[in-house]
């Protein structure tokens, strides 16, 4: 005599199978059959999501400048507070990919201007420029991870990259920097403001130098000059986002 005992299965998000179902067993003692019954509980098949992963200071890279052969260099604009009509217009004709490291007062203030740039990325420059190696780590904290929240406030995603006032950081600045959710200390090593292009012993641009420029009322003339160079060297501006993932 054979009973056949039935068994579906619930494919769970991890892919583990689980027997949902009651599974009647016979046992022959006697001669007759009994049967007894084990249920097993339902199981939720709810997807679950895995955790984000936490950050720690030793994911965070410190980058100068980018490893790539492609014929890019990357223009970020850092603090200052001068913003005109005649600046947006001259990124928009242009299409200027820039990588913006507006501290959040700056950023806040004009936030109509920064929300109609479509080629411009919004990262962190901290709160209001504190000098990260001399705060204590409550102010760190909200430095970095207050400045992520207005970042997110306006441009509606939050920043993947952190610079530090005057380039000046040490272990703990990581850490903090990792804690707010950041994996690249992004420093730069071209300088372009006033007109001026300052690379450091070399005579010309390369592939993945990265520009450092400020929000100043010389910006667009020194933006026209520095655009001359970038092309008179074979390359063209990029966005950070597409390079530093
Ligand atoms: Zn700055």
């Amino acid at each position: 005599m054979a009973t056949s005992a039935v068994c579906s299965t619930t494919v769970l998000a991890q892919g583990v199978p689980v027997d949902t179902t009651s599974t009647t067993v016979p046992v022959d003692t006697t001669g007759t059959t009994t049967t007894t019954t084990t249920t097993v509980p339902q199981v939720s098949t709810t997807v679950v999501k895995p955790k984000p992963k936490v950050l720690k200071g030793k994911d965070v890279k410190v980058v100068y400048k980018v490893k790539t052969t492609d014929p890019v260099v990357f223009i970020t604009i850092d603090d200052g507070s001068t913003v005109t009509p005649s600046l947006a217009k001259y990124l928009d004709r242009n299409k200027i990919p820039v990588t913006t490291f507006a501290v959040s007062v700056m950023l806040w203030k004009h936030r109509e201007w920064f929300r109609d740039r479509k080629y411009m990325t919004f990262e962190n420059h901290t709160w209001n420029h504190a000098h990260m190696t001399l705060v204590s780590a409550a102010q760190r904290k909200h430095e970095v991870c207050g400045a992520s929240q207005v970042a997110r406030n306006v441009a509606k995603e939050s920043p993947m990259y952190f610079r530090p006032p005057g380039g000046s950081f040490n272990s703990k600045v990581i850490n903090t920097v990792a804690k707010c959710g950041m994996k690249y200390l992004v420093m730069w090593n071209v300088e372009a403001d006033g007109g001026v292009v300052r690379m450091a012993g070399r005579g010309k641009l390369g592939p993945g130098d990265i520009i450092l420029m400020h929000y100043l009322p010389s910006l667009e003339r020194s933006l026209v000059h520095l655009m001359e160079q970038i092309k008179r060297n074979g390359l063209k501006p990029a966005l950070l986002r597409d390079y530093l993932t």
